[in-house]
């Protein structure tokens, strides 16, 4: 069975997973990425390198975001959001590394990793933190 799921639903998929997927599209170029995020209930938190992806949403903040959880190709569920990039800056930007280093280093743990030496997905001092303010969400699931 298709179907749609309820705002309620589409909040908590959000705040469970951890893994979405930024599309955005500048000058002519459309861009497909997947990040580790936090959400906060309004934005999603992200962080990234000075890369591609930052140098297209720089140019057009108008983003949309994914995310999914999957048991097998007949049980699913996923959401679309329309969002709208905004780059983090000073204590901003330190409180939203918190919230993502909170959420990522428990699941990061391993063998070889200290403390000292995890980072979610390798972020450094040089890494650009950011948020997307979701506007219109959608959520779509099927069902055995
Ligand atoms: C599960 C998962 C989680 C991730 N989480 C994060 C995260 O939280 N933060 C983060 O910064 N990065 C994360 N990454 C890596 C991320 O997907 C990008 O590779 C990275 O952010 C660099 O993107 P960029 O646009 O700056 O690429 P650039 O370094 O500018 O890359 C140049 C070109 O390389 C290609 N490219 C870039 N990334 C990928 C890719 N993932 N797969 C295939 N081709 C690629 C594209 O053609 C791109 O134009 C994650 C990747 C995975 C698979």
């Amino acid at each position: 069975m298709l179907g749609n799921l309820t705002q309620e639903d589409v909040e908590s998929i959000l705040k469970t997973e951890v893994l979405g997927r930024i599309g955005c599209h500048a000058n002519g170029r459309t861009y497909v990425v997947p990040v580790t995020y936090v959400y906060d209930g309004e934005r999603v938190i992200c962080h990234s390198g000075r890369g591609d992806l930052i140098r297209m949403m720089r140019a057009n903040p108008d983003v949309c975001f994914e995310v999914e959880q999957i048991e097998n190709l007949a049980n699913w569920r996923s959401v679309v959001a329309e969002g709208q990039f905004e780059e983090l800056e000073g204590s901003d930007a330190t409180s939203a590394a918190e919230l993502l280093v909170d959420r990522l280093m428990p699941l990061m743990a391993s063998a070889t990793a200290t403390p000292q030496s995890m980072t979610p997905h390798g972020m450094t001092t040089d890494s650009v933190i950011y948020s997307i303010l979701l506007g219109k969400k959608s959520g779509r699931y099927e069902s055995p």
